[in-house]
């Protein structure tokens, strides 16, 4: 299937921050001079978000334009930013914790949390975001691996979830209750801000030194806690500027929870960095209220998830028709592959498409990335950024071979980049096992074309192999969502005696269509038009959602796992599910 590559103008082309000679000239070096740096090398990722605007003259501007659930509004500049969480750091010394110690932050898109994250590195700690919410026992897990020092939170999630155990975490020594109130051996941080000085000199970290933990989806299993340094920032600060077009003053907005990489890297420390006017919404998707957001605070940049374009697409064109936004430059998405048709769905709607971007918690910052000053093809990833080297190889006995144009084979990337992971927590055999010759493999699987283009095919648990061929999930999902009654698919591969495997399709349905033996005839002839038999599901499910992680990617293996009476593995991710 191929869709109308859509062009940039001359004039779009211009206005990129990476024009093809800014990529020509890139090196890390330059990268690195877009941020300050402390004496004799040390680095702080708080520091080049906050402190150093303020120092530059630009303590006034806007820096973060809280909405709450309920409608309020707030507002707070870099000067706003840099004494909180300098009063955040104190706080956190105050209570005898140390640089190198570890805190976890789990609460909602609340200020004081990203107050807390920001303070914490600040302070030379490890900050780790969880979802808030996981229930009791991801979050337990996730705290015994980090082995947490501190935990900010809020009264009501440490009642319901963690008073019951917090005293068989002997590491944890301090528990923050975000608010003037607190449990018993909890302390409420209103109170403590309100005391601590808001003088704090920023930590002196190493390039090298850990600065956040974070841990992966859980998509393919057992999630890992990947270990980034304060070196990250120079991907952060590249990333942001050329793959998203932050620039200073952008109103930009991320509809990531920071409960995930794409939170934290893109909804706290790249746009900060990048001194950006950012808007953070408590509030989940909602259709009338994100469109509302995007016209009336006149966001420019905007960096969401598939998922959450699926569900804009199944309210319709129309939804979107009454709304003005032109204000709107650049609309970017990752996480998850992106439907060729969300792309061209998002032009039509938005009057520009959606940038598809791919990376990963281990990679810790974009990797390849479809950017402004490059034509769209619908369906593909884009190209890797300035000073990524990015490759498809196969195992071969002795190692790997690079696949050529147009061959599948497993997404590599040459490691070197600064936002690369350090270590898994505790897993040091799976850390090294991502290393193979001199690349480390992603686990997912992918295609290069002639013009350096990436195309991803599916993670490579996921790839399946019917009479000889090879299927990419994401293809046939693709074309079962262009089925006006889709809404979205995911599709699986089942064992079969004489296939080896077959194609088996679950999908959801857009509002005003009913499941029935017709509509699953249809969509499987639909399908079949488009991919042809072999590789068409042989057998289409309706389900009212189909499960998902906290981070909104489907996962396909539990679905397999139920078709074939397995156990269903670690599910502590898992969000939505309703057969
Ligand atoms: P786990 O590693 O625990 O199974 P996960 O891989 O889903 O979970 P993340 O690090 O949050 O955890 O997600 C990275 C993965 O998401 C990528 O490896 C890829 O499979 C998928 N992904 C991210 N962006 C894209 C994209 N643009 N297109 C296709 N897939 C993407
Ligand atoms: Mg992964």
């Amino acid at each position: 299937m191929t869709w109308a590559i859509i062009q940039k103008s001359a004039a779009e082309r211009a206005a990129a921050t990476l024009t093809d000679e800014v990529r020509e000239a890139f090196t890390w070096e330059t990268a690195r001079a877009m941020l300050d740096g402390f004496p004799d090398g040390a680095l702080n990722i708080a520091h080049e978000a906050v402190d150093r605007h303020v120092a530059s003259g630009h303590g006034a501007d806007e820096a973060i334009l809280w909405l709450g659930k309920d409608g309020e509004r707030e507002s707070l500049s870099y000067g706003d930013l840099a004494t909180r969480t300098a009063r955040f750091a104190n706080v956190l010394k105050s209570h005898g914790l140390q640089a190198g110690d570890r805190v976890f932050g789990l609460a909602g898109r609340v200020p004081d949390l990203y107050v807390a994250a920001l303070g914490t590195l600040k302070a030379g700690m490890i900050f780790s975001p969880l979802f808030s919410a996981f229930g009791p026992e991801p979050l337990r897990t996730r705290l015994e691996i980090g082995e947490a020092d501190a935990l900010i939170t809020t009264a009501s999630i440490y009642r319901r979830k963690i008073a019951a155990w917090r005293d068989e975490i002997p590491s944890l020594k301090l528990v923050l209750i975000i608010g003037d109130e607190a449990p018993e051996d909890c302390v409420a941080l209103g109170p403590a801000m309100a005391a601590a000085s808001e003088r704090f000199e920023t930590v002196r970290t190493r390039p090298e030194d850990p600065a956040l933990f974070h841990f992966t989806s859980g998509t393919t299993g057992r999630p890992k806690g990947a270990v980034h340094v304060h070196d990250a920032v120079v991907m952060h600060a590249a990333a942001g500027r050329y793959a998203l077009e932050l620039t200073p003053g952008t109103r930009y907005w991320c509809s990531a929870d920071p409960g995930w990489v794409t939170g934290t890297s893109f909804g706290i420390i790249s746009p900060l960095v990048n001194r950006v006017r950012m808007v953070i919404d408590e509030a989940d998707f909602d259709l009338e209220r994100w469109y509302g957001l995007l016209e009336r605070e006149k966001i420019e940049v905007w960096y969401t998830a598939p998922t959450a374009i699926r569900m804009m697409m199944r309210a319709g064109k129309e939804a979107a028709a009454s709304h003005d936004f032109s204000q709107l430059r650049f609309m970017a998405s990752v996480g998850e592959p992106l439907n060729p048709e969300a792309v061209v769905w998002g032009n039509e709607v938005f009057g520009r498409p959606f940038h598809d971007n791919w990376w990963q918690t281990e990679t810790g910052g974009i990797m390849i990335a479809n950017t402004r000053a490059m034509d769209v093809h619908p369906g593909s990833m884009g190209r890797p950024l300035p000073g990524i080297e990015a490759g498809i190889v196969a195992r071969v006995d002795d190692g790997l071979r690079e696949c050529p144009p147009g061959e599948i084979g497993e997404l590599a990337l040459r490691p070197g980049w600064p936002s690369m992971m350090r270590a898994y927590l505790h897993e040091e055999a799976r850390y090294k096992k991502c290393f193979v010759d001199g690349w480390y493999l992603s686990g997912d699987l992918a295609m290069r074309d002639r013009e350096g283009y990436f195309w991803f095919v599916g993670r490579a648990d996921d790839l399946i192999k019917s009479s000889g061929h090879l299927i990419g999930p994401f293809e046939v999902e693709s074309a079962l969502i262009e089925h006006p009654a889709v809404a979205e698919a995911a599709v699986i591969g089942l064992p079969d005696e004489t296939a080896g495997e077959v194609v088996k399709a679950y999908v959801a349905l857009n509002p005003g269509f009913e499941p029935s033996e017709d509509l699953e005839r249809d969509i499987r002839g639909l399908a079949r038009k488009k991919l042809g038999a072999a590789v068409a599901p042989r057998e289409v499910v309706f389900r009212k959602t189909l499960p998902k992680t906290r981070s909104g990617k489907i996962m396909r293996r539990l679905l397999k796992a139920r078709e074939l009476g397995l156990p269903e593995g670690d599910i502590s991710t898992l969000e939505s599910d309703e057969t």
